[in-house]
């Protein structure tokens, strides 16, 4: 769920959308303009409808940013790196590069979400009341009725004790604190999510086979996403705890092949990538800082022509999109800093200088030697 376009900064956070948020807006959009509102308010004009719902579905979104950004904004408060909100297909998602450092901490970030679309959804449904009682009726009503609903609805959802939703980690948090063990109770939290994604999926099949349309197919669409995303969260936790206490020296490969920005990636190629081991390559500049990292999977998607026409410094990851790390990090606090681009592979840095590199393999290598 990357960001296909960024709407900008808001209270220091980057707010971006991926295209599939166009679909969910198109359905909202389409579903109130020809069928909810015509059926609810008939005797109005097309346009008025189509005007009511735009204005229903933009205020929808606009709610939806600002249940992201109060998970974001206390998140923020607590130190946490926030990498920006991004909404897609399933709503929004705030994404925190740390941790956080106490169940106090975790159950505020999780809890304050679902309380901002509680207050939203009493807000808009007190204005619809108030309309009501000052005689404005119709659609103006209907639209702030719907918000007042579907907030409360989304308040609701999200409440389910289920990770990834926050009523999962407010699971996770009171677990936390209770237990004391961190990585049980997002082990536990991670399980009822996973059985809470199943019973989506099976409403959702049972629906698909005995009810009208395909309406069913949401439903098993959520629960695979919620499923799944439980999955990776359960083998998260399971990692962080084998991998606890260890710092990033003790499993990083000191001393790296570093390369510079403006070889040809043929020369790169010729000249180091078949002459060493190594599938990664730090590029840094004369002092030996840091300016990318140059990957196998870069290098793959040139073809011959292209390798000697093109700089390392051109198909490199760029220093933001790599995760620069320090030697006495733990382990566990770099895995959700491991990006897609560098292929989840982390620059040791010491001094403003390039020290060693983490592997996906490094980190295996320790679960196994962790294992005996
Ligand atoms: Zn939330």
């Amino acid at each position: 769920m990357n960001e296909t376009f960024r709407l900008g900064r808001i209270a220091g956070v980057d707010v971006g959308v991926n295209w599939t948020v166009l679909f969910i807006f198109g359905l909202i959009l389409f579903g109130l303009s020809t069928v909810q509102f015509p059926l609810l308010f008939p005797g109005a004009g097309t346009v008025t409808y189509w005007v009511a719902g735009l204005v229903a579905a933009l205020a929808f979104f606009a709610s939806l940013l600002a249940h992201e950004l109060a998970h974001a904004v206390v998140a923020l408060r607590y130190g946490i790196r926030v990498d920006g909100i991004v909404l897609w297909l399933f709503g929004g998602v705030a994404r925190l590069r740390d941790e956080a450092p106490n169940p106090t901490a975790d159950l505020r970030i999780a809890g304050v979400g679902p309380l901002v679309s509680v207050v939203l959804g009493l807000l808009f449904s007190g204005a619809a009341a108030l309309a009501a009682l000052v005689g404005v009726g119709g659609i103006t009503l209907g639209v702030l009725g719907w918000l007042g609903l579907i907030n409360l609805v989304l308040a609701a959802f999200n409440l389910i004790p289920a990770a990834p939703l926050d009523g999962g980690r407010i699971l996770r948090s009171v677990l936390w604190r209770t237990r004391g063990d961190r990585t049980e109770a997002a082990i536990i939290a991670s399980k009822a999510g996973r059985v809470f994604g199943f019973v989506v999926i099976g409403i959702g099949l049972a629906q698909l086979i005995f009810g009208p349309g395909f309406g069913g197919l949401w439903l098993v669409l959520i629960g695979w996403f919620i499923t799944s995303a439980a999955g990776a969260e359960e083998q998260q936790a399971r990692l962080q705890s084998s991998l606890g206490g260890l710092r990033v020296e003790q499993l990083m490969t000191p001393d790296p092949v570093t390369v510079t920005g403006d070889m040809t990636v043929a020369s790169l190629l010729s000249d180091y990538v078949l002459a060493n081991r190594f599938s990664a390559f730090p590029v840094v500049d004369e002092a030996g800082g840091p300016t990318g990292l140059v990957t196998l999977t870069r290098i793959k998607q040139l073809d011959d022509e292209q390798r000697r026409a093109t700089l390392v410094r051109d198909i490199a990851c760029d220093p933001d999109e790599i995760a620069l790390v320090g030697p006495r990090e733990s382990v566990t606090a770099i895995l959700p800093r491991l990006g897609a681009c560098a292929d989840g592979r982390a620059v040791v840095v010491e001094d403003g200088r390039v020290i060693g590199i983490v592997s996906p393999t490094d980190i295996t290598r320790m679960l196994r030697i962790a294992d005996l």
